[in-house]
């Protein structure tokens, strides 16, 4: 048997929507390794989720797919790894491979994709399968704890950076800063651009200068400069035409959650003439996260985490919601 935190009844996190109950150990399927989890990051999916923001697709699911652990078993046919390698889970877990999105370099728009955490149980738990084709290598200049928050804040924030079409050199505004924002930011900067943090939150503007930022302040003030490119990262809707007003003609702005509270109405002249473009960001190909995981290694991406017990799962989901978490909360397993 082994522990696992489980999302019975979607609700406010301050109703403790997260139980500690005992589940057998998964059995690894044909093509899936079996994982003894060391860590597992939390990430604002896994809040939605427990809210009932993201309908459930799965009763009593397990959260959590920023793990980092040890393989310790193959199932038939798996001999990508061996065991005592280690490997990541991360969000995308399954896709058909067939759909013309899968055919054409699109595999995170596949219609039959299957999430962790979502559609299968997993890393709030000391075990969990994956099928080792979406498993990732993970570089060895980083700590379990460094490389949990890379698996879908780093990839994702990769992935909304290509999506916002920053030009080289170029002004980057980004709104919201936490685990996914301070990954993003610190590649720009490191690829030559100029990034202006909008957030709430001392402490996370204090992150944001410690990086690089050219300017940082509040989620609401004018951008001190027009911006080329722009990410939301907070899921407030009204935000899109604050951060639509500051791009400058033929900018793009990109909206990184899986959620987002109602955006307002716009008015085309302030916020989309001059051929400012907004797009959506989903979920991310296999690709973006191998060439995330590189380019993480070879800027020197700092990842800044705050450890949780993983007894205090349901405290550090509450944390987040209110803001409470410098960089990224990971939860640590004991031996
Ligand atoms: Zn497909
Ligand atoms: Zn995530």
């Amino acid at each position: 048997m082994m522990r696992a935190w489980v999302v019975s009844d979607p609700r406010p996190v301050n109703q403790s929507p997260l139980t500690l109950v005992e589940r057998p150990v998964p059995i690894p399927a044909r093509g899936e390794v079996l994982v003894r989890v060391r860590v597992c990051g939390v990430c604002r999916t896994d809040l939605h989720l427990a809210e009932g923001e993201l309908a459930p697709r799965r009763a009593g699911v397990v959260p959590g797919h920023e793990v980092v652990g040890e393989v310790v078993h193959l199932g038939e046919g798996a001999d990508r790894f061996r065991t005592g390698d280690r490997v990541g889970i991360a969000w995308l877990r399954h896709t058909c491979g067939s759909c013309r999105w899968c055919r054409s370099g699109g595999e995170n728009l596949c219609p039959k994709s299957r999430y962790t955490g979502w559609d299968a149980d997993g890393g709030y738990a000391e075990f969990a399968v994956v099928p080792e084709v979406f498993a990732y290598r993970i570089p060895t200049s980083f700590a379990d704890e460094q490389a949990a928050p890379l698996l879908c804040a780093g990839i994702i924030g990769y992935r909304s950076l290509l999506r916002a079409q920053l030009p080289p050199g170029g002004r980057l505004g980004i709104y919201g800063f936490g685990a996914s924002a301070h990954l993003t930011a610190q590649l720009a900067i490191a690829q030559g651009a100029e990034v202006h943090v909008l957030t709430r939150g001392e402490e996370a503007r204090n992150l944001a200068q410690q990086l690089g930022a050219a300017s940082v302040g509040g989620p609401l003030d004018p951008s001190p400069v027009p911006l080329d490119s722009a990410i939301i990262f907070a899921p407030a809707g009204e935000l899109v035409p604050l951060a639509l007003e500051s791009l400058g003609p033929g900018g793009t702005l990109a909206l990184a959650g899986i959620h987002m509270s109602d955006i307002p109405a716009l008015d085309y002249q302030r916020h989309l003439f001059e051929e400012r473009a907004v797009c959506s960001v989903t979920s991310n190909t296999r690709r973006d996260g191998e060439e995330f995981l590189v380019l993480a290694q070879r800027l020197g991406v700092q990842v800044t985490t705050t450890p949780v017990p993983f007894e205090h799962a349901d405290l550090a989901l509450r944390d987040l919601a209110t803001g409470h978490v410098r960089g990224a909360a990971v939860l640590t397993l004991a031996g």
